[in-house]
């Protein structure tokens, strides 16, 4: 008997169960396939980290003595899709069994189930392992409510999974939430920690990838990529953060700076969503140097809610409204990405920054996605399923369930309220006083009309004329709707007409 055992590219855990012993009759399979590079243009970091930390895995697995079939992306057997290739494998290891674990995308979770509801052989899905939450905990928790509250499902995973709870089941510190706390400026002092990634040479793998014809976009630094390969590489990186970063974490959460890209975030979103690293350790971590004396609780308890808090629930939120989820767009906007998101050539500081980076690194930190990127995309009325697109390829981190609830649901309320209480937009004012990005910047962040005026201005208060309608009556949007209110006819109109002006020339900003 031959068990085929097939592990994703996003499966990377050497501790899962199905590696604690021996296992004979089992051939471990990996594959490096054109469906999974071509289902949206990705950066090239993206493909090629997961796939250089595809065959470390492999390496791994052969070491400790598995069998292991691993299909690259220049096999001549390759028959680039999933379900061709385990049609091959099964032929070739006379396979009478097939196991998957589970796929967190829902795409691969049907076209896994129906491969296998196909076969003739048995076939069975088993638990990744990996997460803290089952895929419809979420749905459970809110069944039959219209609000959903991320913060109610975090305070019920604080207390079920005993993290940062005191002797009497109460929250340490007297509070659940510390995020009062965590909104610093940064101004370069203290310095932001060393990059202390690991450095690759993958120069090979990259010529075989571009070989088979896989299209990427952004910068490939095959030569000196910093993701990580493995988990020992992983474990570095988060001890690195723990000491160096972590204390200031909170502190600096929501800065942005034109100098510093990494700023005191961790950067384990890759080695956290391969699964090199379990949520738990990262969590236990972080929580050892808050009662080691080490990190500041509201530094621990903020980054803990991101992992414990955010991961979980948009996880559970994509299972439960998916696949209708991927469709949604509330106020129904069409405008296409313009050209500058493939190149970050705009003249506006603040967007040329952050699409540089995330085309120079694959990777732009929370609030450049959400408070520059996702916000003006917002504003513009950009179609959010070309711009959730547009996210899918361009993040080292990004899979379909964590990307694109935080596309759709949190960053362009697409989903018309779901996820986020309220639509994430600003004006000038904010990007100015969490950056340095509007120094420096050829428009005016005080102006609001003109052309040299910054074009966030006119956008945002254009925004909620337009949407009174359906965001008027939400409570956390009042102070925003009697400030339009006390504007003139005049200014509204000539907020329109700027609006206008400003999106005409979109291309040129
Ligand atoms: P840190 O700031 O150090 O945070 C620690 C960890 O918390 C992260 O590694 C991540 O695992 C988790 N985390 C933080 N915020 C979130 C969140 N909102 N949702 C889920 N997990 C979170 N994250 C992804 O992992 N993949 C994505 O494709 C992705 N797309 C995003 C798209 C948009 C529009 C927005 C606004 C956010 C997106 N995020 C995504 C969430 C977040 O921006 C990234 O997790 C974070 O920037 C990764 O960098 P880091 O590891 O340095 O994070
Ligand atoms: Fe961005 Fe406007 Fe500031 Fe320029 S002035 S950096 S466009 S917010």
């Amino acid at each position: 008997m031959t068990e085929l055992r097939l592990v994703l590219g996003d499966q990377l855990s050497p501790r899962h169960s199905w590696f604690d012993a021996a296992a004979p009759d089992a051939v471990y399979v990996l594959m490096e396939v054109r469906q999974e590079t071509d289902y949206v243009r990705h950066h090239a970091q993206k493909i090629i980290a997961i796939f250089a930390a595809m065959r470390d895995f492999a390496r791994h697995l052969r070491e400790q003595g598995h069998r292991v079939d691993y299909i690259a992306i220049d096999d001549p057997a390759n028959r680039q899709s999933l379900t061709a290739n385990l049609d091959l494998l099964i032929e070739r290891h006379g396979a009478t069994r097939l196991a998957w674990q589970a796929p967190d995308e829902w795409r691969l979770d049907r076209q896994l189930a129906d491969y296998a509801a196909s076969q003739t052989i048995p076939a069975q899905m088993v638990d990744s392992e990996h997460f803290l939450s089952a895929r419809d905990e979420v749905a459970e928790q809110f069944a039959g409510r219209k609000q959903w509250l991320m913060e109610s499902f975090y305070r019920r995973m604080r207390q079920q999974h005993g993290v940062l709870i005191d002797g009497s089941g109460k929250p340490v510190g007297g509070q659940w939430n510390f995020d009062a706390d965590n909104r610093k400026p940064w101004a370069g002092d203290p310095p932001e920690p060393q990059d202390t990634r690991p450095r690759h040479d993958h120069s090979a793998l990259w010529q075989a990838i571009k070989a088979s014809g896989a299209g990427s976009f952004g910068a490939p630094h095959e030569q000196d990529l910093r993701w990580p390969l493995n988990r020992d590489e992983a474990l570095a990186m988060l001890d690195s953060f723990i000491h160096h970063a972590l204390p200031r974490f909170g502190d600096f959460q929501d800065a942005m700076s034109s100098k510093a890209a990494q700023l005191f975030h961790s950067l384990l979103s890759f080695a956290l969503n391969v699964k090199m690293l379990h949520p738990r350790e990262v969590i236990d971590a972080a929580a050892s140097a808050y009662h080691g004396g080490h990190a500041p609780l509201a530094a621990v308890e903020g980054f803990i809610r991101q992992i414990l808090g955010w991961r979980e629930y948009v996880r559970g939120v994509y299972w439960a409204r998916m696949p209708d989820y991927a469709s949604v767009n509330h106020f129904g906007h069409d405008l296409p990405l313009p050209d500058w998101f493939w190149t970050g050539k705009t003249r506006m500081r603040c967007l040329g920054h952050a699409l540089e980076q995330s085309l120079d690194r694959a990777h732009a930190h929370h609030i450049q996605r959400l408070m520059i990127i996702g916000n003006f995309a917002l504003l513009a009325g950009i179609d959010p399923q070309a711009l959730h697109r547009w996210y899918l390829g361009v993040y080292i981190d990004a899979f379909e369930w964590v990307e694109l609830p935080n596309t759709l649901g949190m960053s362009q309320y697409a989903d018309g309220g779901l996820l986020a209480t309220k639509p994430y937009v600003s004006s000038a004012a904010y990007i100015h006083r969490m950056s340095d990005y509007c120094r420096g910047c050829r428009y005016d962040r005080k102006a609001r009309i003109g052309k040299d005026a910054c074009p966030f201005n006119a956008l945002y208060w254009d925004f909620f004329e337009r949407n009174q309608a359906r965001l008027a009556a939400n409570h956390r949007l009042g102070h925003t709707y009697r400030q339009l209110e006390k504007m003139t006819p005049q200014d509204r109109s000539a907020i329109r007409q700027q609006a206008d002006y400003v999106l005409a020339n979109i291309e040129v900003l």
